[in-house]
């Protein structure tokens, strides 16, 4: 078949958004393997461990992190990143879009689906383990134990509208698992709210850093002596926060020892034979 010809049948390709899980490389999808092996192009997070890239993605494959750092000027727009995956899209047949974790959380597929819809670019989503599922497991957390939870909320307070004060109320009863994501900075707000919302003061809770990787480390309180004594702890990044009556489990149940790693373990990505579009 003549090149042009091919050309004209495959193109534009198809945009898979692949969660590659929180960080274990073995976390990663059976379904999201054989994508990386098929990709032209891999346009990744800054979540995304490089042993995910080293091991999985095929060796022709062009990397391109698009990584951001919540809250850091270094990100690059999203206005960009949905550009990029457009064009992208329009030159090859197979491009993955690697998000940490799952697809559907916290993730701001959104965007880049209205701009894929809007440039009519064929896309399929692929889910992956997200953070609070990985955290979950490797402390020994059931989320929703019997006599313990009756749900599981996640949440952010990493933009401090994201909850009305009216809803603190309801929080605080924590009849439900509260998960926070990307609010390791925005702690010591959250444990206020909660306790001037009526929290019960020996609530537990656990945060969680670096789940499911080799730095992973857990730390545990309850809502009355974090304020005491931890109030100004800082946590490596990425952590997320697990709160309620199961948090309470974690010491009976844990089966992983805390690493004493407390440098980052996701690094910024060598790029193969492509551009980094986004510093770190
Ligand atoms: N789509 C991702 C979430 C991206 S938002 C998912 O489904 O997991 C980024 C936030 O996710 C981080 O700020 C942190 O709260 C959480 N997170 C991601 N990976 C994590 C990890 N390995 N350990 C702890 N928290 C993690």
């Amino acid at each position: 078949m003549n090149k042009r010809l091919k050309m004209s049948i495959t193109l534009p390709g198809k945009v898979f958004f692949v969660g590659a899980g929180p960080g274990d490389p073995g976390l990663l999808t059976v379904k999201a393997a054989k994508l990386l092996q098929l990709a032209d192009v891999v346009v990744a997070d800054r979540l995304v461990g490089e042993e995910i890239i080293a091991e999985y993605v095929n060796a022709k494959a062009q990397v391109i992190a698009v990584g951001k750092q919540g809250g850091s000027g270094a990100s690059k727009p999203q206005e960009d990143i949905n550009r990029l995956l457009v064009k992208m899209a329009k030159r090859h047949t197979n491009v993955v879009r690697l998000k940490g974790g799952d697809v559907t959380i916290f993730s701001n597929i959104l965007d880049e689906l209205d701009a894929l819809v809007a440039a009519n670019i064929p896309y399929e989503l692929v889910p992956g383990i997200t953070a609070v599922s990985g955290a979950a497991a490797y402390a020994g957390i059931p989320l929703t134990a019997r006599n313990h939870s009756t749900g599981v909320r996640i949440l952010t307070y990493y933009q401090t509208a994201a909850i009305s004060s009216d809803a603190w109320q309801e929080l605080a009863r924590f009849e439900d698992t509260l998960v926070f994501y990307m609010s390791g900075n925005t702690l010591q707000n959250i444990v206020s709210k909660l306790l001037q919302a009526g929290a019960e003061p020996q609530m537990p809770f656990v945060v969680v850093e670096q789940a499911t990787t080799p730095h992973q480390h857990i730390h545990s309180f309850t809502l009355e002596a974090f304020v005491l004594r931890h109030a100004n702890a800082m946590f490596t990044s990425p952590s997320l926060v697990i709160m309620g009556r199961v948090a309470g489990l974690y010491p009976q149940f844990a089966w992983l020892p805390n690493s004493e790693k407390r440098a980052p373990y996701f690094k910024p990505l060598q790029c193969q034979g492509g551009e980094v579009i986004a510093s770190y």
